[in-house]
């Protein structure tokens, strides 16, 4: 008896699931269509599935990106941080109408970690590029909002994917470089760009540890006025300092040069370089391998918090889970025997699927 209701409660679960994903593979076809024939609103509307944290929303998001998949990948991903203040959006919204002058789409995406920590958006709460955004040839994005670093930088990625489907060639994810963030967007662009400014006396000292090494090009910006010499200055104190670091991208060396996204000045240089660097990068292949690499860690990644999620939904290894982390708290065992333990039981119910 007890079995019996057993299998008819099963039956009903797996009709109820055989349902909700034929609904959202209908509402992932529609979507589809309507980004693949670069309809914004249909774009909008598919980011913000791809943003849902409801589980039909995702099943649906999973639908959406594979009908997309073969549309993807034929744009220039770049990567812009800076402070707050050191003019970015300015900045970006210049480089995008010079670029959609010359014929290009743009994409504008924001990678806002402040979000989650202050419950407040820097770079969503202004209203920005507002020029930029009333041209039929941009998208923009602002950051999407909570969850953690990692999150939001996965559903960047997702994005990113989906505005190529819609035809924009030329994607920027923008971040303002708070915890991890600088790094996230460089894991998932192709030119890494760093904004200066100057005016903080030792300028190097203003630059957080490490983003130089990852820049492919640093810009000083707000090169205009009586600013002119001083952004000069940097320039040169710049480029000495990246003689002594080893380059972001094997093949090339990091630019630096000033720019005035008030006038426009320094804009068609960026994208010369840009250019530049797409060329050199596509000779030594290392712009496909990036590309490759950065796939293969997307999917490392995805891996290890599925694991990890699976690990804490499993009802006996969610209660091991506990007693091992009190135990741990209460320094009865050591985090490695700990995490051994878990480990163990783990290894024993693979190896009953030996052939997986
Ligand atoms: P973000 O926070 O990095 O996005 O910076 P914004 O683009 O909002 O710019 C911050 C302030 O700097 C604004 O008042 C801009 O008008 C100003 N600004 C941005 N770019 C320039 C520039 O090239 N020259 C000058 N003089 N001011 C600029």
């Amino acid at each position: 008896m007890l079995n019996q209701k057993k299998k008819k409660a099963s039956q009903i679960r797996s009709q109820a699931q055989a349902k909700s994903s034929r609904v959202s593979a209908i509402s992932a076809k529609k979507l589809a269509d309507g980004v693949l024939v670069g309809d914004r609103t249909a774009l909008g509307k598919a980011i913000t599935l791809i943003e849902s944290t409801n589980v039909h929303h995702q099943a649906a998001a999973k639908e959406l990106l594979k009908l997309l998949m073969s549309h993807t990948g034929k744009s220039l991903r770049l990567g812009i941080t800076g402070v707050p203040g050191a003019g970015k959006s300015t900045f970006i919204e210049a480089l995008g109408m010079y670029l959609i002058e010359q014929g290009h789409r743009v994409a504008v995406l924001a990678i806002d970690p402040s979000s989650d920590i202050s419950r407040g958006s820097i770079l969503g709460d202004k209203t920005r590029m507002t020029h930029l955004a009333q041209q039929a040839q941009s998208f923009i994005r602002p950051s999407p909002s909570g969850g953690v670093l990692g999150g939001v930088a996965r559903k960047t990625r997702e994005s990113i994917l989906i505005c190529e489907a819609a035809g924009y060639d030329v994607i920027i994810v923008e971040t303002m470089g708070v915890g991890q963030s600088e790094i996230l967007v460089r894991s998932m662009v192709d030119f890494f760009l760093l904004m200066q400014i100057t005016g903080s006396g030792d300028e190097l000292q203003g630059i957080k540890k490490g983003v130089i090494e990852i820049a492919d090009a640093i810009v000083i910006n707000k090169a205009d006025g009586e600013n002119k010499a001083a952004a000069l200055s940097v320039k040169n104190e710049l480029t000495s300092a990246l003689h002594y670091l080893s380059p972001a991208t094997p093949g090339w060396t990091p630019r630096v040069f000033t720019a005035s996204a008030l006038t426009g000045e320094g804009i068609p240089e960026l994208w010369k370089i840009i250019l530049d660097f797409k060329d050199v990068t596509g000779k030594s292949a290392f712009f496909q391998k990036r590309r490759q690499d950065q796939a293969l860690k997307w999917f490392q990644d995805l891996l290890k918090d599925g694991v990890a999620e699976l690990l804490k939904k499993h009802p006996g290894l969610k209660r091991q889970l506990k007693v091992l982390e009190k135990s741990i708290s209460q320094n009865e065992i050591t985090p490695p025997a700990a995490a051994d333990e878990l480990l163990s039981v783990l290894q024993e119910i693979f190896a009953t699927y030996p052939d997986f």
